[in-house]
C-alpha cells in the first residue's frame, strides 16, 4: 500500500447553526491507513533526506500507542529501511503481542528497545545517543513525535490553493510541527487555530520556533485533563459524530479538536458565515489499543 496524498479531499460537515458557519474536514487520514494524516507529511522529507545521506536505518521514540511509532515502522517497511523504536516504559517489553500498535510495528520489522520513563527523559543527551550508536550502529534519527524542520516543510504541503477561501484552519497540536506547517502555508488573512492535546501552553514556544507568521492561536481548554486522557463525554461525542457524519475521529487528537470546534461554534466564537477547514490528521490506528484500556476501565468504547 503506497501513500496517496491525492486522496486527501475536503469533505463538508453539514452542521446546522444560526450563524451560517460552514465546516469542512480535510481527510488527510485517506493518505494511508497507518502512515496517515500528518505522520505522512512529517516523514516525507525526513525519509528523502535519510536516503540521500545513505542511511539504511531509522531510529525514533514513542509511547505504547504512538501513531508516530506505527507510521515509522510501516513507512520503513515500504521504503526498505530498518527501523528501531525506543519505547517509553520498560514494563512493556513482554506486552508487545497484547498491544495492537506495538504488535503492528513489530510485524513491520521494527526492532524495539524498552526504556524506563526516567531514562526516556534523558533521550536527547549526547551520552544517551552515543550508547544507542554503540548498540545499533549508524542511524537517521527522527525525534519523538517526528517534529523537526523537515517535518514542518512536509506539513507546509497540506493546504492547497483552493483552501485559500477558508477563514479558519483548525488542527490538533501534539508537538506543534503540523500547526507550524499550516501557519507557514496559510494566507496572512486566514486564522490558524491549534487545539492543544496536552495540558499547559508551553507548546506556544515550540510553535514560535517554526512558524513564520503570527496569524495563529493555541487553544488550551480542550485537552480533557491532559495528553491521552479520555472521558465519557469525549467518547460520546466521537461516537455521535461518526454516527451522524460517517467520519471516524481518534480520542487523543482529532476528537478533542472537533469537540472544541463544535463548542466554539455553539458559543458564536466564529463570525457569521465563517468558513472553517478542520484538518483530519489521522491517528485512527490507535483506537484499537485505546479501546482495550477503556474496556478495562469499564468505560464505553469508540465505535
Ligand atoms: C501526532 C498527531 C498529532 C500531533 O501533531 P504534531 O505535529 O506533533 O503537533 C495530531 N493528530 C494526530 C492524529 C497525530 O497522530
Amino acid at each position: 500500500m503506497m501513500f496517496k496524498p491525492e486522496n486527501s479531499v475536503n469533505q463538508p460537515v453539514n452542521i446546522l447553526n444560526e450563524q451560517g458557519v460552514k465546516l469542512f474536514i480535510k481527510r488527510e487520514d485517506y493518505i494511508h491507513p497507518v502512515v496517515s494524516g500528518n505522520k505522512y507529511r512529517k516523514l516525507k522529507y525526513n525519509i528523502i533526506k535519510a536516503k540521500e545521506d545513505g542511511f539504511n536505518t531509522l531510529l525514533t521514540f514513542g509511547g505504547a500507542y504512538s501513531n508516530h511509532i506505527a507510521a515509522v515502522a510501516s513507512a520503513g517497511q515500504s521504503l526498505e529501511f530498518k527501523t528501531i523504536g525506543i519505547i517509553r516504559g520498560d514494563e512493556l517489553f513482554d506486552k508487545v503481542e497484547s498491544n495492537p500498535t506495538l504488535r503492528f510495528a513489530k510485524q513491520c520489522g521494527m526492532q524495539f528497545k524498552f526504556i524506563s520513563r526516567n531514562s526516556y527523559r534523558d533521550k536527547n543527551l549526547a551520552s544517551f545517543l552515543n550508547n544507542l550508536k554503540n548498540e545499533f550502529g549508524n542511524f537517521y534519527i527522527i525525534p519523538e513525535g517526528g517534529t523537526n524542520r523537515l517535518a514542518v516543510k512536509g506539513c507546509e504541503e497540506i493546504l492547497t490553493e483552493e483552501d485559500q477561501t477558508f477563514d479558519y484552519i483548525c488542527c490538533s497540536v501534539g508537538t506543534g510541527g503540523t500547526v507550524s506547517g499550516l501557519i507557514n502555508c496559510s494566507k496572512p488573512s486566514q486564522q490558524v487555530l491549534g487545539f492543544s492535546a496536552l495540558k499547559g501552553d508551553f507548546l506556544k514556544e515550540d510553535i514560535i520556533k517554526f512558524a513564520t507568521k503570527t496569524n495563529w492561536k493555541l487553544l488550551t481548554s480542550y485537552h480533557f485533563g491532559g495528553y491521552a486522557k479520555i472521558n465519557k463525554e469525549l467518547i460520546g461525542f466521537i461516537n455521535a459524530f461518526k454516527e451522524q457524519y460517517k467520519i471516524p475521529l481518534d480520542p487523543i487528537y482529532t476528537g478533542k479538536m472537533m469537540f472544541g470546534i463544535f463548542d466554539l461554534i455553539s458559543k458564536n466564537y466564529f463570525p457569521r458565515e465563517s468558513k472553517i477547514l478542520a484538518i483530519h490528521t489521522g491517528g485512527l490506528q490507535g483506537i484499537e489499543g485505546l479501546n482495550l484500556i477503556l474496556k478495562n476501565k469499564n468505560l464505553p468504547i469508540i465505535q
